[in-house]
This record gives C-alpha cells, structure tokens and sequence, in this order.
C-alpha cells in the first residue's frame, strides 16, 4: 500500500473505514446529535454530512450551504470527528477548507463530467486535502477512473473511491445497482487506492444495508460510509435509507470481518488443493471451447461451400433454451449460462465471418 492519508488511517485502524453521519446537514441541533450519537459508537473514523445537495428536480431540499460549516466545525472541536462533505465547484473547495473541513468528496453527478472534475482538480492543487470519489451514475469504469486521474495529475495523491451503485433502466431491488464487477475492475487498475463501499445509496432501504454492507467486506471492501440520522424518517433528504446511530451500532456489530488469509495449516493446504482441482477444470472448459470452435469453423466452411447464410435464427433460439435447461439439471445457474451463451454466439459469428470473408 502506498502511502496516503486513508491508508494511514487504515493501517492505523487495522480494520475497514467507517464513515457516518446525515445524508444532508438539516439544522445545527440534528447535526451535533447524530455527530454525539456517531461518536459515542467509538469506531467512526469521519463524520460525513451533505451541505451542498446535487438533487434530481429543483425544489427539493438542497442543503443548508455555508451556513452549515460552522456545525461540522463544532462535530470537530466537541466529538473529536474528522469531517468530509461533497463539493461540486471550486467556490464549494474554498468555502469547506475555510472552515476546516477535513476530506472532500465529489459527488455521482459530478463524477460523470470531465470539465467539472477538471475544474475542481485544479482548485484542490496544492490544498493538501484528501478526497473521496464517488463512481458516476452511469455505468462506466472508465468515467471514475478519469476522476481519480485527473485528481493524481493534479497531485493529489490522498485518494479513495467510493462505490454508490450505478443508475439503471431496469427495474431493481436496488436504489442503484451495485454491479460489483464494475468497482472490482477499478480495484484492479487502482490497487493502492482504498475503496469504501456506500451501502446507503445503493440499496436506498434500510432493509439492505446490512446484506450490501456484509458483501462489501467478503470482497475485502477497506471501509463504509452510511448515512445515520437522529430521526430518519423525518429526514429532509434520503429518508428511507438513513438509520440512527443506534441501529448503526447495531448494524455494524451485526457484520462479520472475515480475514482476508490465515495461518491455519488445514484451511491452506485444503484450499490449495481446490484451486488445483480448478486450474484443471478450467483446462477442460478451455479445450472443450477450443473443440465447439473448431466444429464451428468447419460448418462455416461447410455453409461457405453450401453459400448458406451464417445467422441461423432457430437454430441459436434453439440453443438459447437448450443450455439454460441443460444448465439447471446440471446444477448450475441458468442465467450465468444464458449470458456465458450469449459471448459464445457473438464468437461464433465473428469466427464464420472471418471464414465466409477469406
Ligand atoms: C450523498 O452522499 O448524499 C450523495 C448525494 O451521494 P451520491 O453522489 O452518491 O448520489
Ligand atoms: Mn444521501
């Protein structure tokens, strides 16, 4: 791990980040509630509070401005609470470090726009101020990586993502599909950067905290932001999702931190022996792969010398049935093998094209 201010802390900590507090900064006496009620659980390393609220429609509550930074600086001086709000715009960077504000965080909406990004990069240059990166609303890696580079190109090396789910059309259980691989893929690019998980924002129930949260760790998530209110349900904003400090505590004691290896003689040596039984399934799996490949390169010659079409609709609707219910009895998850025949058919395609076009 390189170091930075979040894998300080962690290292420090020896266990996941854990960030709290209203989704949105209401009043002074709901915001030094929750920060005593927060910091009475005695592991919550930043006290989070939106002050500037990037919302969907005008009209709704769009946070409290300026007027709300003194209250993080008494979360500070009272409750000994390092404090992070988003900010979207340079006037929004200068106005949270006046007043002392800790870690900054750019938000989903903001994510998703270079030229904002870039603008706040340069105002962040030389601050010295950690910041976090929410993932963009839409589903593109590429789009939060962007964020963080810009970021580092400004030198801004105290960095870490956080993984809010991603807008979808179809209908979810999800406020925001998480889409774990996507955060996973970012992981890989960016294994020094740690990656907080906002179990708030993507499941938008409180019903689903604790299993988004519990998946987060098991995929050695480095820590969690969820927002906590003295009185959820009459929350100005994302009142649904937000829970007390209480049920925080409760939350957070029902999680389990699994490690991430062992010493244990028997677990390695039997884990072992599993991942070697795997290397020599997935060989099968490739070689299988290789033999479809090859009959499918000689029906196309076949079809070629036939001057047949490639595309033979019944015949892969045929399949698209077959191999999902071939699938079940097998034991396997018929979806994972409807989409694992979907990358089939796309090679498929491309090998006869090649062969129909030599
Ligand atoms: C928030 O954290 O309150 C927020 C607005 O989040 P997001 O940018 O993930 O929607
Ligand atoms: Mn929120």
């Amino acid at each position: 791990m390189s170091d930075t201010y979040f894998t300080r802390l962690l290292a420090r900590k020896g266990q996941p980040l854990l960030i709290a507090g209203p989704c949105s900064a209401e009043t002074e006496a709901q915001t030094l509630a929750t920060a005593q009620g927060v910091a009475a659980l005695g592991n919550i390393d930043l006290f989070r509070a939106g002050v500037w609220k990037p919302r969907t429609r005008p009209g709704s509550f769009e946070g409290m401005g300026a007027t709300a930074l003194p209250w993080l600086q008494r979360v500070k001086a009272e409750f000994g609470l390092p404090t992070c709000v988003e900010v979207a715009t340079p006037r929004h960077v200068e106005e949270a470090l006046k007043f002392g504000v800790d870690v900054l965080w750019i938000g989903a909406r903001t994510t998703v726009n270079p030229f904002a990004v870039q603008e706040l990069a340069d105002a962040l240059a030389g601050t010295g101020v950690p910041v976090m990166v929410k993932n963009p609303v839409n589903p593109d890696v590429a789009l939060w990586a962007g964020a963080l580079e810009r970021l580092a190109r400004a030198g801004i090396n105290d960095l870490a993502a956080i993984h809010r789910g991603f807008s979808t059309f179809a209908p979810s259980k999800y406020r925001n599909a998480p889409t774990w691989m996507l955060p996973i893929e970012l992981k890989t690019r960016f294994p020094h950067i740690p990656l907080i998980c906002d179990p708030s924002h993507i499941g938008g129930r409180r019903d689903l905290l604790l299993p988004i949260a519990q998946k987060a760790l098991d995929l050695d998530y480095d820590g969690l932001m969820i927002e906590t209110h003295p009185d959820p349900d009459h929350a100005l904003s994302d009142a649904e999702q937000q829970v007390t400090p209480q049920r925080l505590g409760e939350l957070l004691a029902e999680l389990k931190y699994r490690r991430r290896s062992t010493d244990n003689a028997d677990y390695n040596s039997k884990a072992d022996e599993l991942r070697q039984k795997m290397d020599v399934a997935d060989r099968e799996i490739i070689e299988a792969l290789a033999r479809r490949m090859g009959l499918v390169e000689e029906l196309a010659e076949y079809k070629k010398a036939n001057d047949v079409k490639i595309l033979q609709l019944d015949r892969w609707q045929e399949i698209f049935t077959s191999r999902p219910e071939w699938a079940a009895r097998a034991g396997v998850n018929q979806k994972f093998v409807a989409e694992l025949y979907k990358l089939i058919h796309i090679e498929s395609i491309r090998k006869q094209t090649e062969v129909l076009n030599k």
